[in-house]
C-alpha cells in the first residue's frame, strides 16, 4: 500500500464549512496516485491526514493529541454495508482485546472517528484533535474496495491514535536503505525522515514488521525495490498489512499508559 503523508497543509474535510489547520497523513492507493490534491488538501507525503504541526513523528508527543480517557468513538458513513462494518469491527475488536483503549460506537462524545468511502483510499488522521467546534466529525477513510484488509484498517487506526509511519524515524538508515533512485519523481517527500526534536520511540525498537511500515516497493516507478531492509535483506514481512505487530501493540500501550496487564515490550527495550 502507498502513502502520502500530509504535513503542515492546511486542510478542508469534507463537510466542515472551513479548513481546519491539519495535517493529513493519507494512505493512498491507485485512485488518488497521479493526483496531489483531493477534497481534504494537499497530499505532501502520501496515505496521512494529520494534525498540525505539533506532531512528533513516530509517536505523537503531546497528551493533548492522544484520545481522552482512552476512548475511540466511531460512527459509520451510511454507505457503509454490512460488510464492511464487520470489516472495520474485526479489526478493532483485535487491537481492543491487546489493548487499554477502549473502541465503541459513539454516543455523545464530542469528537469521533467516522468510517467513510472516498474514491479508493486509506487516510486518517494523525493524533486526537479537538474538533467539537467544527463539527466534531474525524474522518478515516477506509475505502471499499480498496481498503478492507484488516491490517490497512489498523494502519489508519494507529495513525488516528498517533501512530506516525515506522520507516520514517530518525534512525531508519540503520535498518532500511532507500533507494531514491527507483522512487516516481514527485513522491520523494514519502521517504524523508523525521528528526529527533520532533520524535519520540518511547525506547521501543525500530520495527520491520510494523503495520506502520512501507513495503519494498511503495511508491517505485520501476517495479524496483524503493525500500530495502539493511540486516535482513530477505525479509517478507516488511509493509505487511495481515495485522498489527506485536511492537506496535506494544507502543500503542505505552502511549496510552496502559498499566502493566498489556503487554508493553519491557523485554523489547532499545
Ligand atoms: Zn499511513
Amino acid at each position: 500500500m502507498n502513502s502520502i503523508v500530509l504535513h503542515f497543509v492546511p486542510l478542508c474535510i469534507i463537510g466542515f464549512a472551513r479548513c481546519l489547520p491539519l495535517d493529513l497523513d493519507m494512505d493512498m492507493t491507485a485512485g488518488l496516485r497521479t493526483s496531489n490534491h483531493v477534497d481534504e488538501g494537499i497530499l505532501v507525503e502520501g496515505d496521512i491526514i494529520s494534525l498540525k504541526s505539533i506532531h512528533s513523528k513516530n509517536l505523537v508527543r503531546k497528551p493533548s493529541q492522544l484520545w481522552p480517557n482512552k476512548v475511540f468513538p466511531y460512527t459509520f458513513s451510511k454507505d457503509f454495508d454490512d460488510l464492511q462494518k464487520f470489516n472495520v469491527e474485526t479489526a478493532l475488536r483485535d487491537l481492543a482485546f491487546q489493548t487499554c483503549v477502549t473502541f465503541r460506537e459513539r454516543t455523545n462524545e464530542p469528537t469521533y472517528v467516522v468510517f467513510k468511502n472516498y474514491a479508493k483510499i486509506c487516510a486518517s488522521a494523525v493524533g486526537y484533535a479537538d474538533l467539537k467546534n467544527l463539527g466534531g466529525e474525524m474522518p478515516i477513510y477506509v475505502s471499499a474496495p480498496g481498503c478492507v484488509m484488516r491490517g490497512q484498517i489498523q494502519h489508519e487506526v494507529l495513525h488516528s491514535l498517533g501512530f506516525w509511519h515506522e520507516h520514517a524515524r530518525p534512525d531508519r538508515n540503520e535498518y532500511v536503505t532507500v533507494h531514491w533512485e527507483n522512487i516516481r519523481p514527485g513522491s520523494e517527500s514519502n521517504f524523508e525522515p523525521r528528526t529527533w526534536e520532533d520524535t519520540v520511540t518511547l525506547g521501543m525498537p525500530y520495527d520491520l514488521n510494523s503495520v506502520m511500515h512501507y513495503g519494498k516497493k511503495a511508491f517505485s516507478k520501476n517495479e524496483s525495490p524503493t525500500l530495502t531492509p539493511k540486516n535482513s535483506p530477505l525479509n517478507e514481512n516488511m509493509g505487511q498489512r495481515f495485522r498489527v505487530s506485536k511492537l506496535d501493540i506494544a507502543k500503542l500501550n505505552r502511549l496510552y499508559e496502559c498499566d502493566n496487564r498489556y503487554y508493553k515490550g519491557y523485554e523489547l527495550e532499545a
